[in-house]
């Protein structure tokens, strides 16, 4: 049997390319993505759908009423914004921004949901129910998904189930991750300022230094993941930065610590920041200096419903075979999706777009880029799904 959508997907490749292309070109970053906005804006509304845009600042939702009678709304999330990362692809389609990329692969999934626009438009008089697209600004951590909740995403019509998806870079082209659970991580900023006494760098007698105070709270929290949580369980604690000291002969008064705190699970991420907050204090209490210790929550994590979970198993089994999909990957980068699948019951995907060593290269790299030939894949998939969960079949 033919996958349903993928050769109608299949045609609309050059399409598909073309519109990547031109935002691959055209980067915005987080919340400026107004020409990228209004490029989605004006494709939806010559397609027939309800567009609104401005939600949550430059996010754009568009409504499509089916054809056949049934109250179920399927929300389709795609994330639009790019990176402050500078371009090192030589290719036609280089970036035209200094400083700016699609370096996550957010312009394939404008691509994509446009190619679900336009299918899903095509076939309207077969739906039955809404259809509810998500073009969601600043998923690369400054909260989009959050500011178009605010804004009133989950309301008029509420959805019932939603779906999203990620190209990935470490995954083969024609191969997805489809699987129920936790499959990003939860992510929190965390900062620790250490404070001692600063003196000359001759007499560190007369001081507490916090340099070396904060030294040892780097190597501290590394037992956290060691020793405080059960193997069976993953988590991670990063101190990305440390900013102290101007002067090698002078001892510095404060150290600030930077890092980033990993985690599945809620008993895990409540165990990982208690455990901070006591190792950084009682750290800097066994030498006089003091700590203090700021975790900032950040995303949630992603946690894919079951139901939904198998429908999208199921529609991805037809476009690129059950033996391509991985059903137990998951990875501690965070997604902001998990806002909205933490209130609607919902499953979020990887789809491969490696097929060589230039696709190989990691998210955020430079150098990133896509097999692009994972554009229909993805249409397919989405649309397929989406079919099915307005026939109920997610519930
Ligand atoms: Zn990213
Ligand atoms: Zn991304």
């Amino acid at each position: 049997m033919t996958a349903p959508f993928l050769s109608e997907a299949e045609a609309l490749r050059d399409d598909l390319v073309a519109v990547r292309r031109d935002l691959h070109m055209h980067p915005e970053l987080g919340f400026q993505e107004l020409r990228t906005a209004r490029i989605v804006a004006e494709k939806l509304g010559a397609l027939g759908y309800e567009v609104q845009t401005g939600v949550g600042q430059t996010g754009v939702v568009g409504l499509l009423q089916g054809g056949l009678p049934g109250g179920r709304t399927v929300l389709l999330r795609f994330d639009m914004d790019a990176l402050p990362v500078h371009e090192e692809n030589d290719v036609s389609y280089r970036s035209q921004t200094p400083g700016v990329m699609h370096a996550c692969g957010h312009d394939a999934h404008v691509a994509i949901g446009i190619g679900v626009a336009t299918l899903l438009a095509r076939h309207r008089e077969r739906l039955p129910g809404t259809i509810k697209l998500m073009f969601q600004p600043a998923e690369e951590g400054l909260g989009g998904a959050k500011a178009m909740i605010a804004d009133g995403l989950l309301e008029s019509p509420r959805p019932d189930v939603a779906l999203g998806l990620h190209v990935a870079s470490d995954q083969d082209l024609g191969s997805a991750v489809v699987r129920p659970g936790a499959m990003m991580a939860a992510s929190d900023a965390l900062t620790i300022v250490v404070r001692g006494k600063g003196g000359h760098g001759a007499h560190p007698d007369q001081t507490v230094d916090a340099v070396m105070v904060g030294s040892q709270i780097v190597v501290a929290l590394q037992s956290i993941v060691a020793r405080n949580l059960c193997p069976e369980d993953t988590g991670v604690v990063t101190i990305g930065a440390f900013l102290a000291g101007n002067a090698g002969n002078v001892i510095a008064e404060t150290a600030e610590l930077r890092g980033t705190i990993r985690s599945f699970e809620p008993p895990v991420r409540e165990l990982l920041h208690r455990r901070v907050r006591e190792v950084a204090t009682g750290v800097a209490a066994t030498y006089g200096a003091t700590a203090e210790v700021t975790i900032r929550i950040g995303v949630d994590a992603t946690v894919n419903a079951p139901k939904p979970t198998t429908v999208l198993y199921e529609a991805t089994a037809a476009v690129l075979g059950a033996d391509h999909i991985d059903t137990t990957y998951r990875t501690t980068g965070g997604e902001d999706f998990s806002a909205v699948l933490a209130r609607v019951p919902g499953s979020y995907f990887f789809i491969g777009s490696r097929s060589d060593e230039r696709t190989g290269a990691p998210h955020h790299n430079p150098r990133f880029d896509i097999d692009e030939r994972c554009l229909p894949q993805g249409v397919a998939i989405l649309c397929a799904a989406a079919l099915r969960c307005l026939d109920g079949e997610a519930e």
